[in-house]
């Protein structure tokens, strides 16, 4: 500030610029060990199916509980490890943790599957399909109650590649889902050259979609299309009782959002799956 009002205004960029970059850095070199410490936790959002009521999957998202800087959300390290190779080993122990919990939800009776977000550096990395594979394999839980979240431009870039790559997680069994669908440049018709089983609807779209025309048309549109490609519908970002109405109105599969459950901790799943049931008996 002091910069700017001498008049140097490059100069107090530069000095931010360092410290941002500074600070970055340091938290990169920190994550190995935060993984290491358990700093790196899960929350899990409900997925809620409109048509029985019940939580259908949860979302992992991943948190870091940092030493000295408090709670971390994803967005300020997840980018961060996406450019630099630290993004495989986050995201192979967000999966491995991932298993461990449904595993945990399974033996307690829990009928649920688990998503996990893949970041689309890893989709097409040739040894990423094998470790996972490796993880799955070893694991007590059968790989069709897992889903990859990725997003609709780590599809995009090239859709052969993309189709392949995704295709060999499909043939593991993995269910694969296109996150934030509509904030990129794809179509349906563009998706149905990929191996695809659920769509998530960005909730720029879904959170006026009961007030608002053009996005309730083009919710209720992305809806019949993706059924007809035999893909399912996620709403995210639902925040209001009237939006949920809607999207059960015009036959949207799931919902997602603080109107159904903000991310909890792996414990609470179970007894947010058993008050639904008990609230519908
Ligand atoms: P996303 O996968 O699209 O996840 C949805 C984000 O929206 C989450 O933020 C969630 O807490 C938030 N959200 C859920 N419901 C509502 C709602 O009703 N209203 C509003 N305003 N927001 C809602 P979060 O947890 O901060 O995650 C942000 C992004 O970070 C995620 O977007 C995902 O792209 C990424 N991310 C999270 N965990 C991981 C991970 O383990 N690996 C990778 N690669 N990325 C991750
Ligand atoms: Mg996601
Ligand atoms: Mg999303
Ligand atoms: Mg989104």
């Amino acid at each position: 500030d002091q910069a700017l009002a001498r008049g140097a205004p490059w100069h107090g960029d530069d000095t931010l610029a360092d410290e941002v970059l500074a600070q970055e850095l340091s938290l990169l070199g920190e994550l190995d060990e935060a993984i290491a410490a358990g700093e790196i936790e899960l929350v899990y959002q409900p997925k809620l199916a409109l048509a029985t009521d019940r939580i259908a999957s949860v979302e992992a998202l991943v948190r870091w509980n940092h030493r000295t800087r408090g709670r971390l959300g994803p967005d300020v390290f997840v980018p961060l490890a996406e450019r630099s190779d630290r993004i495989a080993g986050l995201t192979l122990h967000v999966l491995g943790r991932a298993i461990a919990d449904l595993a945990a939800w399974q033996a307690q009776g829990l009928e649920l599957s688990v998503a996990v977000n893949i970041s689309a550096k890893l989709v097409d990395a040739p040894d990423f399909c094998a470790v996972v594979q490796g993880l799955v394999q070893a694991s007590a839980v059968p790989p069709g109650r897992l889903i990859f979240e990725v997003t609709e431009s780590a599809a995009m870039t090239d859709v052969a590649a993309a189709a392949a790559a995704l295709e060999s997680f499909r043939r593991l069994g993995i269910a694969i889902s296109i996150d934030d669908y509509g904030t990129g440049q794809s179509t349906l018709s563009y998706l149905r050259q990929l191996p695809v089983d659920e769509l998530k609807l960005d909730r720029r779209f879904v959170q006026n979609a009961h007030r608002n025309r053009d996005d309730a048309i083009l919710v209720q549109s992305t809806v019949s299309l993706a059924h007809e490609l035999g893909i399912k519908v996620v709403a995210e970002g639902v925040e209001e009782a009237e939006c949920l109405a809607f999207l059960r109105a015009v036959g949207c599969d799931m919902a997602q959002g603080y109107a159904i459950s903000r991310p909890v901790p792996a414990a609470s799943i179970v007894g947010f799956q058993q008050e639904r049931i008990a609230s519908a008996a």
